[in-house]
């Protein structure tokens, strides 16, 4: 092939690029007005049952989070088919009693004790249509007050689990502190500029986690290297454990449990029940663990982070690891282009 051959061929590769960055661009953009196109729909729905029931929207945004987040973890459930997480099984919505677990007359299920309601006027009361679900998730929750207590009560007869109750009124606050369901973001638990180095570990037999098997990452860096809250949340623990000396767990709006271990101490005003943000200073590395409170220095500095899910019955460790890659690019990136 002649010079000439080989300039077209550069030029079409060129095309070729150019075509392709300006696709993913164009995807990129459609994906994020996508999310915020199904935010709104969440949010008015929220508001909707609020106008209705005069509970706050943050209660419906709290439950239906919680929800779309267990769903999300759990086979036995079936995935959403609206914009809403929350699932009332054929009995709750149908009534114990209705010989039709599908019935969608909200008169016939009203008799047999269903919760499920007609919401959208349509003479229909579907478990699958959202606005039938956001209005009997109202509906039941108003049988037994609008105020916070009898809320509450209503979520524990609802749920019939302590730790759901806690997770849900958990999300509640946040929602209520920052007024939007866009709470997602997440940094890296230590300063970029901070000299530190981690690799995946996820599994190996030792480590200073205070589990047989290492159920997280350890990064490496100096005595009194600030840590950071990685996630919007709530500070769930805070405190002294044989393995993991001073120690954090933060929940996060997606029901993961943000672990901190090995602290050399606390950040001075941090206390249990805080809503912290992502790069919310909560304490410093250390080496404390492997004894009684108090002890470090018997192992390297270094911060142990682990993450944990919970799906309405248990809870269990995944590899942080990934996600630790993740949030750090993403941070490089935005440093970057500021
Ligand atoms: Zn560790």
């Amino acid at each position: 092939m002649g010079e000439k051959g080989g300039f077209h061929v550069h030029r079409w590769f060129v095309a070729l690029w150019v075509a392709t960055v300006l696709f993913i661009a164009a995807s990129a953009a459609s994906a994020a007005e996508q999310e915020e196109a199904m935010y709104e729909k969440r949010m008015e729905l929220y508001k909707k049952a609020e106008a209705v029931s005069l509970i706050p929207w943050y209660y419906f945004a709290a439950i239906d989070q919680y929800e779309r987040n267990v769903r999300q973890v759990r086979r036995d459930l079936p995935k959403p088919a609206g914009v809403l997480g929350i699932y009332m099984k054929p009995d709750v919505w149908a009534g114990p009693l209705n010989k039709n677990p599908h019935d969608t007359n909200p008169f016939t299920i009203s008799q047999f004790g269903g919760l499920g309601v007609d919401g959208d006027g349509d003479g229909k009361a579907r478990a699958d249509d959202d606005d039938d679900v956001i209005m009997a998730m109202a509906r039941y929750l108003q049988t037994y007050g609008i105020d916070h207590r009898h809320i509450k009560i209503a979520l524990w007869n609802y749920y019939q689990r302590a730790k759901t109750v806690d997770l849900i009124l958990g999300k509640v606050k946040i929602y209520k502190k920052y007024k939007t369901l866009k709470l997602d973001d997440h940094v890296f638990p230590l300063p970029l500029r901070a000299n530190y180095s981690y690799r995946d570990t996820w599994g190996d037999a030792r480590g200073w986690g205070g589990r047989r098997i290492h159920e997280g990452t350890d990064i490496f860096a100096g005595y009194g290297v600030p840590v950071r809250s990685t996630c919007y949340g709530i500070v769930e623990l805070k405190g002294w454990n044989k393995y993991g000396g001073w120690r954090i767990g933060i929940r996060d709006i997606n029901n993961t449990y943000h672990y901190f271990a090995h602290l050399n101490g606390f950040a001075a005003d941090l206390r249990e029940g805080q809503i912290v943000e992502p790069g919310t200073i909560i304490g410093s590395v250390g080496s404390s663990g492997y004894g009684p409170p108090g002890t470090a220095g018997k192992f390297p500095p270094h911060l142990h982070y682990g993450m944990y899910k919970d799906n309405g019955y248990t809870e269990w460790a995944f590899d942080p690891y990934p996600h630790l890659k993740a949030w750090e690019r993403a941070e490089r990136q935005q440093q970057r282009r500021r």
